[in-house]
C-alpha cells in the first residue's frame, strides 16, 4: 500500500491526525469534512495514497468501487436516499488535497450546476 509521509489524508488514515470517522473498511475510511458544505458532508478516502480518482482507478479499481459503496452506506446511515458524490480533480476544479477523496453531500437541496 502506498503512503505519502507529507499527506494530510494519509495522516488521517494512519490516525496521526484525528478525524470524526463515520465508516471504515479494509480499503477506505470515511470521516466528516472539517468545513461542511451541507448537513451531511463526509469524505471517503482510500487507505492507499493516490493523487486523484483516475490514478486510483488505474492503480486500485476495486477500491474505487468500494468507496462508492461506503459513500452510499454513509448516506443511508444519515437517512439519505438522495445525495451527491463529487471527486474534485485538479486545482482548477477545486481540489486542494491531493489524496483522492469522494465528497458525500446531502441533507439539503443540492442544486445544479455546481459553483
Ligand atoms: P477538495 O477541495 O480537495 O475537493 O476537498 C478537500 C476537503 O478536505 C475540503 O472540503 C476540506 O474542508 C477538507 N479538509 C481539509 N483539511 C481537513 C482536515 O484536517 N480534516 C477534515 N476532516 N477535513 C479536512
Ligand atoms: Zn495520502
Amino acid at each position: 500500500m502506498s503512503t505519502d509521509a507529507d499527506c494530510l489524508f494519509c495522516k488521517i488514515v494512519d490516525g496521526e491526525i484525528p478525524a470524526d470517522v463515520v465508516a471504515q473498511t479494509d480499503e477506505a475510511v470515511a470521516f466528516r469534512d472539517v468545513n461542511p458544505q451541507a448537513p451531511t458532508h463526509a469524505l471517503v478516502v482510500p487507505r492507499s495514497h493516490f493523487a486523484d480518482a483516475a490514478a486510483l482507478a488505474d492503480g486500485e479499481p476495486d477500491t474505487l468501487a468500494s468507496m462508492v459503496r461506503v459513500a452510499r452506506d454513509v448516506a443511508h446511515a444519515a437517512g439519505l436516499d438522495d445525495y451527491r458524490l463529487v471527486f474534485n480533480t485538479g486545482e482548477g476544479a477545486g481540489q486542494t488535497v491531493f489524496h483522492t477523496h469522494l465528497h458525500v453531500l446531502g441533507g439539503r437541496a443540492i442544486t445544479w450546476p455546481p459553483g
